[in-house]
């Protein structure tokens, strides 16, 4: 794992530095993605570089960036006014909802959120792949990037899901 990111970072001419070491050391040991600022607080590195180191792997694509789109919705500027302007990008992130996750997946994948626990799933289909350059060939464009984010619940929040609903049933029979 480690040689993977140490061979994407050294490739695209960056080096695995002491605090992107410890941010991803903070993400692979954490069960549930992070928030920026809690990957800052448990690493020990600063908002601000934990913010810039965050961005780069994730563009390396070492480390998943999902925003959660209920909290997108919801958030409020009541928290950025009093915010340090250093803080304030990573502020924003985190009112967003925007966690962070260490990819299984080597190559080129794309990623589900569960709307429920927020954990993030590698996925990866080359039928999908197939379809945009099917896409490509049907309109003459060159796709140069694609984001394809999925969203919904995960095997887990659904067998929890469907207990409480078979749990509803039975006190309805009951009564
Ligand atoms: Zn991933
Ligand atoms: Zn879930
Ligand atoms: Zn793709």
């Amino acid at each position: 794992m480690y040689m993977t990111i140490f061979e994407r970072l050294s490739a695209a001419g960056y080096k695995l530095t002491a605090p992107r070491r410890r941010i991803l050391d903070v993400l692979r040991m954490s069960e549930a993605p992070l928030t920026a600022l809690e990957v800052a607080a448990r690493s020990g590195v600063s908002v601000a570089s934990t913010y810039r180191a965050l961005a780069l792997l994730a563009d390396l694509g070492a480390v998943s960036e999902t925003s959660d789109p209920c909290a997108e919705r919801a958030a409020g500027q009541t928290a950025l006014a009093t915010a340090p302007v250093e803080l304030a990008a990573a502020a924003v992130d985190d009112a967003r909802g925007r966690r962070y996750a260490i990819c299984t997946a080597t190559g080129h994948h794309h990623h589900f959120t569960c709307r429920a626990c927020h954990a993030t799933l590698d996925v990866s289909s080359a039928a999908l792949e197939t379809a945009l350059a099917e896409i490509e060939q049907a309109t003459g464009v060159r796709i140069e990037r694609h984001d394809i984010a999925l969203g919904g619940l995960c095997a887990a929040c659904q067998r929890t899901a469907r207990r409480s609903a078979e749990d509803d049933t039975m006190t309805e029979e009951r009564a």
